[in-house]
């Protein structure tokens, strides 16, 4: 594995594969790797002759700096995960190598940005366009992935690589949410929580489990209503919005569609803000 921490270095390894006309396949990641993120290079490598993974905490997309400061970080252990998971190529860029400028592209997402994560966190999928623009055209790969788990961020993903750079042709593959064997979605944010905060936050997910089954027999309005309810019961946990949205438009809908209709979700375990989504 070769583990290159300048764009320049980068490109000299990028050019090698190029020449030897070989596919790329991208996994951008801010560390504290776990095995969603493996999901995601896995998938990469069966679909690419290369796979390149990205590690670089991006500040711009924290609106809230205690959560900046407190995000895991363990570069060691993230090495030795992502030799073990045939990783190809690693990039560890410090900020100058990603903002050797201010960056203050605005991003204008048709409204994709004003729901849900971006209703609560104020300019932060600004934050994520920017960053993964800069890596998309450092890398230039043929296809990037990207989980389910943070379903906004790939339709906010999309949206910006056919809008912003479609010139680079790259296809966006969206991977299946992991999750523990309780069904809480794998997040580096879980090793936050401690031993009792960790027991509580699978009710989220089963909470989701067993209202997408059960969908039929009640209006959205009282769904959401008994989702909140029963998450809030816990007393680790607090909902910040539940929301039932068009797969395609993250827009609130009326009617339910299954395979076209996810319920999406922010609760906070303690400090730790988690989110999560089901599809129906
Ligand atoms: P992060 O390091 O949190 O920025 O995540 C990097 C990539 O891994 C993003 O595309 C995430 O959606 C994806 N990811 C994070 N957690 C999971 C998970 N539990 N299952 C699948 N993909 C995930």
């Amino acid at each position: 594995m070769i583990i290159t921490r300048t764009k320049k270095e980068l490109h000299r390894y990028l050019k090698l594969i190029r020449d030897a006309e070989k596919s790329v396949g991208f996994v951008p990641t801010m560390g504290a790797l776990h095995e969603g993120h493996l999901s995601l290079i896995r998938c990469s490598n069966n679909e690419n002759n290369f796979t390149v993974v990205s590690i670089f905490v991006n500040p711009l997309q924290f609106n809230n700096p205690e959560d900046l400061e407190k995000y895991p970080r363990n570069e060691e252990r993230d090495l030795d995960i992502l030799l073990s998971a045939f990783c190809d190529i690693v990039f560890i860029p410090d900020i100058r190598e990603i903002y050797p400028e201010k960056d203050e592209r605005v991003f204008d997402f048709d409204g994709l940005d004003k729901v849900m994560e971006g209703k609560y966190r104020e300019g932060h999928f600004n934050g994520v366009a920017q960053v993964v623009s800069k890596l998309f055209e450092i890398v230039k790969p043929d296809k990037a992935y990207f989980g389910r788990k943070d379903f906004q961020q790939v339709a906010i993903i999309k949206f910006l690589n056919k809008n912003y750079l479609s010139h680079l042709n790259i296809d966006i593959v969206t991977c299946d949410t992991i999750r523990e064997a309780d069904g809480l979605a794998m997040s580096s944010r879980n090793e936050l929580l401690d031993s009792v905060q960790r027991k509580s936050a699978s009710l989220i997910s089963k909470t989701l489990k067993k209202y997408t089954k059960i969908y039929e027999s009640i209006s959205k309005r009282e769904l959401i209503d008994k989702i909140t309810r029963e998450i809030n019961k816990d007393k680790n946990l607090k909902v910040e919005y539940v929301d039932i949205v068009d797969d395609e438009t993250l827009r609130t809908v009326d009617k339910i569609k299954p395979g076209k209709t996810t319920v999406c979700v922010a609760v906070y375990c303690g400090k730790v803000r988690l989110i999560d989504n089901m599809p129906f």
